[in-house]
């Protein structure tokens, strides 16, 4: 490894290539603290030309390579492994917009460029990028594209594949792949962006994008509503109007509860305690929709028990601050799952039945974009047990949600991706042609295993 840390000081200056401990220390652990790695160095190449460079004095010199952006990610992917031999490859100086091109509403941004800057470019246009997640002021365009980010505007937008329309990538012998078409139609052949979009970086680096934009939302109402159960949820989802939904979140009573009790400021909209809560935003681009008269009269013929509505987007900061206020409330076990739609209530009902009945005392924090069937069926200990106690049944826990995900032909991954978390779960899950093409992808790209090596994919035999 020594002998190729020169070839990367001269390929990105010695400025930005990273050795001393103290200074690497934030890249090698990720964002909940639950993964942590060793390197020999991290690198931070300015452009498409220095990462090939290092991708192409890494492989002959035999070195893996961990692409990272924001290190946001919550399966691991960006983490290198413990064995001190890879090189991380950070984009962090990669973030330029390189175009917006208003005719044809696309902006073109290197991989590095944050998430939350995207999307500021592009209302400063009059225009919107529409991903939006709670980690958007630190991920990046590239982990976006490497985890087909989701998020809460799925429901009318898509993830991160159906908003690009072209990629640069450099694969990891170091040749560079410019795809960077703005086209909406092109059938030539096999869409191979869509190859390198949800990889978690195990075929290449992502190095630039284009990415589609829309009208800017010109009226927003959101409201907030109590109800008795997620199957009320779903009646309610059905009745909203298609066009103009733009997120439909869910939240469990206990979610709230920890917002409540962690987010400085944080009070409930609604009177009581009820059992589930959703927060409902309608857009539209044009400024004189009627919006709130819409959503009321939906309201007031759908089975709620109680709701608040309001302008903007005051009511957003209880649901965004789910994530963090569970962080603080100690060590939780984590489930990204996904079901089709109508499924959901069978889901939270027999899940949370077995596990109150293995675990009693439990505390369920599910919540998310039940819009596009998905939870973050998230788990925190019973008040008053040891944090290693509920840690050492992750995996039987992981087990009865998965199997209950699987009979109702759901994704145990919904949006956060495989990384080294799940690797070995998901290969329980998925057919084993599937899982072959997925080896015989990977070799064709990355026959010596060098891009972010023991990530997404099971190995044979193994
Ligand atoms: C508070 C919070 C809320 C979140 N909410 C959501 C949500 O609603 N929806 C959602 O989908 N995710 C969510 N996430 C997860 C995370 O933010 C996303 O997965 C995000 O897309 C990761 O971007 P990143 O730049 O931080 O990537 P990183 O964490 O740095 O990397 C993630 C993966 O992508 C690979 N990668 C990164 N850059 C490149 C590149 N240029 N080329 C190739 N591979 C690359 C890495 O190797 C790794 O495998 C959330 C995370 C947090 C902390």
């Amino acid at each position: 490894v020594t002998g190729v840390l020169a070839e990367l000081a001269a390929a990105v200056g010695p400025a930005n290539l990273v050795t001393d401990p103290d200074l690497m220390r934030g890249y090698l652990v990720d964002w909940r603290g639950a993964h942590v790695g060793r390197a020999a160095a991290v690198v931070r190449p300015g452009g498409t030309e220095e990462v090939a460079a290092v991708l192409r004095a890494c492989r002959a010199a035999g070195v893996g390579v961990v692409p990272q952006g924001g290190n946001t990610g919550l399966c691991g992917g960006a983490v290198p492994s413990a064995d001190g031999g890879e090189v991380v490859l950070s984009t962090t100086r990669m973030r330029r917009i390189r175009e917006l091109d208003r005719e044809n509403r696309t902006i073109t941004v290197e991989a590095g460029a944050v998430l939350a800057a995207v999307r500021e470019a592009a209302g400063a246009a009059g225009l919107m990028f529409p991903l939006s997640l709670g980690s958007e002021g630190s991920c990046t365009i590239g982990g976006n594209l490497a985890t087909n980010a989701g998020g809460a505007a799925v429901l009318r937008y898509g993830t991160m594949r159906e908003l690009t329309l072209g990629l640069e990538v450099v694969l990891p012998d170091g040749r560079v792949w410019s795809g960077l078409r703005g086209l909406r139609k092109d059938n030539t052949g096999y869409d191979l962006k869509q190859l390198f979009v949800g990889a978690e970086g195990t075929l290449g680096v992502i190095t630039a994008a284009v990415l589609r934009l829309f009208p800017a939302a010109r009226s927003r109402v959101t409201a907030w509503v109590a109800l008795p159960d997620p199957a009320a949820a779903v009646e309610l989802l059905g009745l909203l109007p298609e066009d103009r939904l733009s997120c439909f979140e869910l939240m469990s009573a206990e979610s709230l509860d920890l917002v409540l009790a962690h987010v400085p400021g944080a009070r409930s909209p609604v009177p009581g305690r009820w059992p589930w809560h959703a927060l409902v935003e309608l857009t539209d681009s044009r400024p004189e929709a009627a919006l709130a008269e819409v959503l009321a009269t939906v309201l007031e013929r759908s089975p709620v028990a109680d709701a608040v509505v309001a302008p903007g987007r005051v009511l957003w900061a209880l649901r965004e601050g789910v994530a963090e206020a569970q962080n603080k409330e100690g060590p939780s076990l984590k489930h990204d799952v996904t079901v089709p739609i109508g499924r959901i209530p069978e889901f939270v009902s027999r899940t949370d039945t077995a596990l109150r009945a293995a675990v009693p005392g439990i505390r369920i924090v599910s919540y998310g974009h039940v819009g596009d069937g998905n939870l973050h069926y998230n788990l925190t200990k019973p008040r008053g047990t040891a944090d290693d106690e509920f840690a050492a049944r992750a995996e039987a826990l992981a087990t009865v949600v998965y199997d209950i995900v699987a009979a109702l032909d759901g994704s145990i991954s919904a949006e956060h991706g495989v990384g080294v978390a799940k690797r070995d779960v998901v290969a329980g899950y998925k057919p084993a042609v599937e899982l072959a093409m997925m080896r015989e992808i990977k070799a064709l790209f990355d026959p010596g295993g060098l891009m972010n090596p023991g990530k997404v994919v099971f190995p044979a035999g193994g």
